[in-house]
Formats: C-alpha cells, sequence, structure tokens
C-alpha cells in the first residue's frame, strides 16, 4: 500500500527532477514553446507536491490548485507541439471557470468528499483531453509513442474519475483520502505513472519531432518542396540499384526553364521565385507517386522514373513540357506562360549516375539549341559503342 506522504515525495521530486533536465535541455537552444509550458506544468507540480509533502499536513488546497494548472500546463503544451491554436486559446478560459467553481464550492460550505471528488473529475478531465490530442488521427499519423503516451493518459482518466465516482457523499474527506482502498492505490499508481510516461514520452516525442523537422530540412528544397540536389541523388540511385536488381528499366531527365533569366530581369526575384514553385507544382501533378524528382539548383531540376523504358519516358517528358506550357504564373495581375526544355535517357545497368545525369545534360543541351520548348532523347548507351546490353531488352 502506498501512503500519501511518500507518493507526494516522489511526485515532487521527479517532476522537480524532469523540470531541471528540462531546463538545462532547453537553454542555450531553440527554445520550443511547448517544452517551455511543459517545464512549467512540472514546475508547478513539482513544487505544489513538494510543499505538501513538506508541510507534513494534507493541504488539499494546494495540491489540487497544483494538479490543475500543472495539467493544464502540459494540454497547452501538447496544443502547442500539435499546432492546436484554437484549443489552446479557449483553454485558459475553461482553466479560470473551472477553478471559479471549485471556490464557489468551496465557499458554500461543500463537504471534503464532494470537493475531492470535484477536483479529481477536473484533473481527469485534462488527461483524458490530453489522451484526445494524442490518439486523434491526423494528418500527420499517430506515432506509437503518441499511442502509449495517450493511453496511459485515458487510463489515468477513468481510474481518476472512478475514484471521483466513490467520493459522493464521503462527509469526512481528509480520512477517506488517507484510506488505503484499492482504487486510491491504484490512483496513485497511474499518478506515478503519468509522471514517468509523459515525462519521458513527451521529451521523446519532441526529439521526434525535431529529428523529422531535421531531416526535412536536410533533404527537401524549402523553395519547391522538391527533393534537394543531395536527397535526389540518393534517393535515385537507390531506385537504380533496385531496378538493376529487378531487371527493369529506369530512366532519367533533366529539366531547364527556358529565358528563366528574363522573368527575373523583367519582374524581379520574388516574381522568379513564384515561377519556380509554380512549375515545381505542374510537373509534381504529372508524376506518378514512385517518380522522383529533385530540384539540383537555379532552374534545373532532374526526375527519375523507375520501371519506365525510353518511348514511356519521352511520353512522359512530353505531356510534362504541355503542362509547364498550359500552366500560367500570375506576375502582377497578368499572365506569363512558361516553357521547359528536357532531356531524357535510359539508364544504362552498368551505368554511374553521374554518368546518365551527364547524357541527360547532353540531351537537354541539344534541346535547348534547336530552339527550346522542346523534349529531346539521347541514343541508348549500346548505340554509342559501348558493348553492354540492357538486361530488360534481351
Ligand atoms: P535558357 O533558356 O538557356 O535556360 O536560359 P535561362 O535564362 O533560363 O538560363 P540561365 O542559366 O542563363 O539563367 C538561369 C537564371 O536562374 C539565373 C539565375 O539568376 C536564376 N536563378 C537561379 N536560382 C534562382 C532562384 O532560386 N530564384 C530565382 N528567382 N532565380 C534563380
Ligand atoms: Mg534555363
Ligand atoms: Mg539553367
Amino acid at each position: 500500500m502506498i501512503d500519501h506522504q511518500t507518493l507526494l515525495l516522489t511526485l515532487g521530486l521527479g517532476n522537480a527532477c524532469f523540470a531541471g533536465l528540462m531546463s538545462t535541455y532547453n537553454c542555450g537552444r531553440n527554445r520550443h514553446p511547448g517544452l517551455c509550458l511543459w517545464t512549467l506544468a512540472r514546475i508547478v507540480m513539482g513544487a505544489s507536491q513538494l510543499l505538501c509533502w513538506a508541510a507534513a499536513e494534507w493541504l488539499p488546497e494546494v495540491e489540487s490548485t497544483g494538479w490543475i494548472i500543472g495539467m493544464a500546463l502540459e494540454t497547452a503544451a501538447y496544443c502547442t507541439v500539435f499546432e492546436l491554436r484554437r484549443l489552446k486559446r479557449i483553454l485558459w478560459p475553461v482553466t479560470g471557470l473551472l477553478m471559479l467553481l471549485l471556490a464557489a464550492a468551496r465557499a458554500g460550505d461543500a463537504n471534503p468528499g464532494t470537493m475531492r471528488g470535484l477536483v479529481l473529475l477536473i484533473v481527469a478531465l485534462y488527461g483524458a483531453a490530453m489522451g484526445v490530442l494524442l490518439l486523434r488521427p491526423s494528418n500527420r499519423g499517430t506515432s506509437a509513442l503518441q499511442k502509449i503516451i495517450g493511453g496511459n493518459d485515458v487510463a489515468f482518466a477513468v481510474v481518476l474519475a472512478c475514484w471521483a465516482w466513490t467520493q459522493r457523499g464521503n462527509v469526512d474527506g481528509a480520512a477517506s483520502m488517507l484510506q488505503n482502498g484499492q482504487l486510491q492505490t491504484l490512483a496513485f499508481l497511474s499518478g506515478y505513472m503519468i509522471m514517468i510516461v509523459n515525462g519521458f514520452g513527451f521529451l521523446l516525442m519532441c526529439k521526434q519531432n525535431d529529428d523529422a523537422k531535421m531531416a526535412r530540412l536536410a533533404t527537401i528544397d524549402f523553395l519547391t518542396g522538391l527533393l534537394n540536389r543531395g536527397a535526389f541523388f540518393e534517393r535515385a540511385e537507390s531506385a537504380r540499384m533496385l531496378a538493376v536488381r529487378l531487371k527493369k528499366p529506369i530512366a532519367l531527365m533533366m529539366l531547364d526553364i527556358d529565358h528563366f533569366k528574363e522573368i527575373n530581369d523583367r519582374f524581379g526575384h520574388a516574381s522568379g521565385d513564384q515561377a519556380l514553385v509554380v512549375f515545381a507544382d505542374t510537373v509534381r501533378g504529372v508524376l506518378r507517386d514512385h517518380d522522383i524528382m529533385g530540384r539540383l539548383g537555379g532552374e534545373e531540376f532532374a526526375l527519375a522514373l523507375p520501371g519506365t523504358d525510353l518511348e514511356g519516358a519521352r511520353q512522359a517528358a512530353e505531356r510534362l513540357r504541355m503542362a509547364v506550357n498550359a500552366a500560367s504564373v500570375n506576375i502582377g495581375g497578368s499572365d506569363y506562360t512558361m516553357t521547359v526544355s528536357i532531356g531524357v535517357v535510359l539508364i544504362d545497368p552498368a551505368e554511374a549516375l553521374t554518368n546518365a545525369l551527364a547524357r541527360a545534360d547532353h540531351a537537354l543541351y541539344a534541346a535547348k539549341s534547336s530552339g527550346r520548348n522542346r523534349v529531346e532523347v539521347a541514343a541508348p548507351r549500346q548505340k554509342e559503342g559501348l558493348c553492354h546490353r540492357y538486361a530488360w531488352d534481351i
């Protein structure tokens, strides 16, 4: 059986340690508002629990206020992490109302059992809210970590709600609070689990989010949202190796917007950027899911088309060329139309990606020389005098 004083000391120390660790981790780095709120929640809960423990007597108001404000701060931290601004905005007025309700019940001489029941219900409400936030299906998907933390929150809310239910009509609050019933032990244990699971869970979740953000920054071109040069080479090389292993064709394209400098010179760099975004969106709209597109730099793009032979790639390139020609960029109220030149090659199974890209660039140059707004297909490598036969041609 767990006594209340031991629980207060354990929770208080645990929360204080989490707050200390988090403040140290958070200082000196780009402070995340969610992490700051979460740290504050731990400080409020830990301080109120240690205060109640040190006072060596039952201080229901301090402990309950600490739980309610702490849980509200933790809910706000989740709202910040999941960018739920509207919910965060109503959180504090709702918390204020709940605190007023408690004050009114106290002023109305509600018996200790009813008071405790109310506090437990309010804390259970925040636990349930956090559980819903973590478990709800979102477009980012619910990670396994979220499911564990959310499940723990829901379990905590259910146990507390059950305990609150048993407090109805319980007049002698202090005595019943310290009596070691099974439900109370369960509630104490779930309170401990909340500190541990939510503590580590939140830290790991923030780390997961930070890692995903770093990976995004390292691989995605900020302006167009396409793969950057490095990420394109990595993905295209994996696709090339898979194609070789499966004896499937894989085509490669180099795309370069025609007379792009003119857009910059006539309308300014910002309009040039706008045109690049329209171009990327247009091409993305024509591609299949498993095609790989990257921005190599400036207004030059590359495309790897796994499972596509030379004729298929030529047709795809024609579709892209026509789609770009049909799309318009709204610059200063008037529509501007772009054109693109495309060089297409089929990657030879024995050929390095850089070599195939050089051949595609050569074909692109030919398309530019023959008047732009064109697709130029490079002759297969074997016809250039190289003795390798395509595995998929045999
Ligand atoms: P061509 O038809 O021969 O391809 O002519 P071009 O004008 O498109 O080619 P060029 O390589 O001479 O010009 C590319 C221009 O793209 C030059 C550069 O200022 C511009 N550019 C490169 N990166 C960016 C960018 O991120 N934003 C904008 N707005 N312009 C860029
Ligand atoms: Mg160009
Ligand atoms: Mg260029």
